[in-house]
């Protein structure tokens, strides 16, 4: 999520002249995201993942694409935000729109090189039309002495509450032969399982729960209107056709599963106690819709985080004490740019997907996606993530840090350091 994002959100959601719960957030900065080469880890990427921005998030240490908490080129582990505070007594929890064993709540859960590991059947993948899905995490086998699979991990971590989608990485034997799932697993270790909206309310006392609401990623709240999206711009002997504009409509898919807010909600019910607590909640799919030039999509997904962070603020109003951060794992593609262009609009247009968006207060927004020309899917961007805050001190944040310096906000939060940042 960019500021691109969080613009395109706001002019169909409030409205150009409107305001999200985000924009009241008393505290707004600015964080450099930091990725390294895997090779030469002094060298930077300037284009991170979401398994690279977790890790920074989560572990205050910049580390390689595609490894989730373990360090570039020695794959080291690096402790988590959620292993310290919980070792320290805190409640731990973790709330995401996407599979719970996905790059970003995965960073603050487990420790593997490769993020597409994400259960036991995953562990060797060989993907010839998109090498990047390819995985070899063989000798992360339990049975060779490694810690297994990302669902592996949550299920014997020793998190309070995780909640998204994901099931089928759970709903399968742990490992080649075996007749234990990772949901058998997962209750071994004291979890209970639920997989429907409705269970949420039943979330009380002690009980250590997964919530898997969905097979992989989550239905999303918006689509465009009979399922539009970005495309590229056609022409006709030469002469631009810019693409008619679409409004943005209710996903059907996303009546039959939880929002957002209401995993939040459970949550904070959940984890509020005088032991204090640590929740992470992520929308996910405004990464994941932006991916697939899914415009209503992405402004949908940062409608859930403003509903969800609505409920934080709430509890924060009741509980002064807490801290709430929001940001980024890293930017993306979406540009607000002209709706037709302002130069030649019958000769000159985007070069990669447009969409023309109509939008409730009776304007046109066009946005842009062009990273690459691929069918498959649009790339990120490296741009610097915003950084919002409300809470104890948040006035005297600096209004520039790097990604890495959140994890030192967190922790100092908690007192648990001294807030310097972890490794750059
Ligand atoms: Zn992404």
């Amino acid at each position: 999520m960019d500021d691109q994002q969080i613009t395109i959100a706001r002019n169909y959601l409030v409205g150009s002249r409107g305001r999200l719960v985000l924009d009241a957030m008393p505290y707004r900065g600015a964080a450099q995201v930091l990725t390294v080469d895997e090779a030469d880890p002094r060298i930077p990427v300037y284009v991170g993942d979401s398994a690279s921005g977790g890790t920074a998030l989560a572990t205050g240490t910049a580390t390689s694409i595609g490894r989730v908490s373990t360090a570039a080129g020695t794959d080291q582990k690096l402790a988590s935000v959620m292993e310290l505070a919980s070792a320290a007594g805190f409640a731990t929890g973790v709330v995401s729109s996407t599979s719970i064993t996905d790059a970003t709540p995965a960073a603050f859960v487990a420790h593997i090189d490769q993020r597409y590991c994400q259960g036991p059947s995953s562990m060797e993948l060989v993907d010839k039309t998109h090498p990047q899905y390819s995985t070899n995490c063989s000798k992360d086998y339990k049975s060779r002495g490694g810690r297994g699979s990302v669902a592996e991990q949550i299920a014997e971590s020793g998190l309070d509450l995780i909640l998204g989608g994901g099931l089928r990485d759970f709903d399968q034997p742990v490992e080649q032969g075996s007749g234990t799932t990772v949901l058998d697993l997962a209750r071994q270790n004291g979890f209970s399982i639920i997989r429907n909206r409705s269970d949420l309310a039943s979330i009380r006392g002690q009980d250590r729960t997964i919530g898997l609401f969905s097979d992989g990623i989550m239905p999303v709240k918006l689509r465009g209107s009979g399922g539009a999206i970005a495309e590229f711009v056609q022409r006709e002997d030469g002469r631009v056709l810019w693409p008619e504009p679409f409004a943005c409509e209710d996903n059907p898919e996303f009546a039959d599963v939880p929002t957002l807010a209401e995993m939040t909600g459970a949550a904070l019910r959940r984890l509020d106690g005088p032991r204090g607590f640590v929740l992470m909640v992520e929308s996910a799919s405004i990464d994941d819709q932006a991916h697939y030039w899914r415009t209503c999509g992405h402004i949908g997904e940062v409608g859930q985080l403003d509903e969800a962070l609505a409920l934080a603020l709430d509890y924060a109003a009741t509980h002064p004490e807490t801290l709430i951060l929001v940001t980024a794992d890293h930017g993306h593609a979406a540009q607000l740019i002209p709706e037709t262009s302002e130069l030649a609009p019958q000769e000159h247009a985007s070069p990669g997907r447009f969409a023309r968006i109509r939008t409730p207060e009776g304007g046109i927004m066009g946005v842009n996606y062009s990273t690459n020309d691929s069918p498959d899917w649009e790339e990120h961007s490296g741009v610097q993530v915003p950084v919002y805050a409300a809470g104890p001190g948040v006035r005297a944040l600096p209004p520039f840090m790097h990604q890495v310096d959140v994890f030192g906000i967190m922790l100092k939060h908690l007192g648990l350091g001294t807030g310097t940042a972890g490794t750059h």
